[in-house]
């Protein structure tokens, strides 16, 4: 019989929708991808070079389960450098991905049926994680009127002695919010640990964003390689945690992954400690998609009550076209061969919206957008 575990854990729906749009490919279909929130570019070169260095040196072992020093280290001193915070690279545990350190960090702090308070929306694993381990998702409608941003007084009624932690995001996905300063220490000071993703650091337009760590000891930060350096496929992601945590995470590790991939670990030194001059142009490029998106989208009735300011994702109401966002997703992909998110992915409150990912060509969503100027008139 097939575990109540397995059976419970919700499908993530981009990839449905990814799948889906696989299938037309197959058909011959040409399809303008929106939907999945991964770089559309190469890693920086010099990072690749690493990796293929490392290989040829003989990397290719099992390393010590907390990572290699070098990338500990490199992660220590940009967390210095870029948030002026101190911390030890002995706090800092090597996963491979961001999505293990979730996993790891959730499994460090959450006994069964303890509380992790979380917005709705946000991203689609995270409730599942939590659920997944036995804990249970606390999550508090944030609405576009308020740029999607937690407001710790509603926060702090949701605290109760079963609350263990709270998990943010900023920049966020799917939202691209990013979480002021002033909002940072006061969810800080409401008391439970926090759990702060920091996955999409690096991508933001216009303002700076903050490190939890500027504000509070008593925290996780999640963070990896995936999405500023465009690595993906490389698996590499860390935790930074209060030094208590190590050691039970680590016992984790050894368990559940051993470590982290040799290669991908070297390929991060690099990414750290390198100049890339790639980096400040793909960012360039994101900005740029994404104002076109900040223009158009709205010319066609999908409301953006904020500006998002950060990852490469914009959720737009998307009421005018439909009220169940699954459905208008498939109509849309079906119809037009435009492959969005549907907003549902992302909890109650994003019911109604559409997830445009801008991590594709400009060339390519400007044809997606006129693929949508015809699905609506066509309706
Ligand atoms: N957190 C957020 C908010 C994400 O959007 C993603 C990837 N979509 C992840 C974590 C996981 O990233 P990875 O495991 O590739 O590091």
């Amino acid at each position: 019989m097939i575990s109540q575990r397995s059976l419970d854990i919700p499908p993530f729906l981009v990839m449905d929708v990814l799948e889906r749009a696989k299938e037309l490919e197959a058909q011959g279909f040409h399809i303008i991808h929106m939907e999945v929130g991964e770089p559309d570019f190469a890693p920086p070169a010099k990072v690749t070079q690493a990796a293929i260095d490392a290989l040829q040196r003989g990397e290719t072992h099992y390393t010590h389960s907390l990572g290699i020093i070098e990338l500990r280290q490199a992660i220590a001193a940009h967390y210095k450098k870029r948030y002026a915070v101190t911390i030890d690279p002995a706090q800092v545990i090597i996963t491979q991905g961001t999505s293990p350190a979730l996993l790891l960090a959730l499994c460090s702090l959450i006994n069964s049926a303890e509380q992790v308070i979380l917005p709705n929306p946000a991203y689609a694993c995270y409730p599942n994680f939590v659920r997944y381990i036995g804990g249970q998702p606390v999550q508090i409608p944030v609405d576009a009127e308020c740029g999607f941003i937690l407001d710790p007084q509603k926060v702090k009624k949701h605290i109760t002695s079963k609350t263990k932690a709270l998990l943010i995001n900023s920049p966020a996905n799917p939202t691209g919010t990013l979480i002021p300063p002033k909002v940072m220490q006061d969810l800080a000071n409401l008391g439970p640990m926090i759990i702060s993703d920091e996955i999409y650091h690096g991508l933001v337009y216009g303002e700076k964003e903050h490190s939890i760590l500027e504000y509070t000891d008593r925290a996780f930060v999640l963070n990896g390689f995936s999405k500023y350096y465009a690595m993906t496929g490389f698996r590499l992601g860390y935790i930074i945690a209060p030094k208590e945590f190590v050691r039970p995470i680590q016992k984790s590790q050894q368990n559940l992954f051993i470590c982290a991939s040799s290669i991908a670990q070297w390929a991060g030194v690099s990414a750290l400690n390198d100049h890339h001059p790639e980096l400040n142009a793909m960012k360039r490029i994101y900005d740029e998609r994404r104002r076109y998106l900040l223009q158009e989208l709205p010319k066609l009735g999908f409301n953006i009550a904020f500006e998002p300011k950060g990852a490469f994702y914009i959720l737009a109401d998307a009421r005018h076209l439909g009220a169940d966002s699954y459905k208008l997703a498939f109509d849309i992909l079906e119809k037009v061969h435009v492959a969005l998110d549907p907003g549902i992915d992302f909890g109650s409150n994003a019911e109604g919206f559409l997830r445009f990912s801008y991590a594709n060509s400009l060339e390519n969503i400007q044809i997606g957008i006129e693929r949508l100027v015809h699905y609506i008139n066509t309706l």
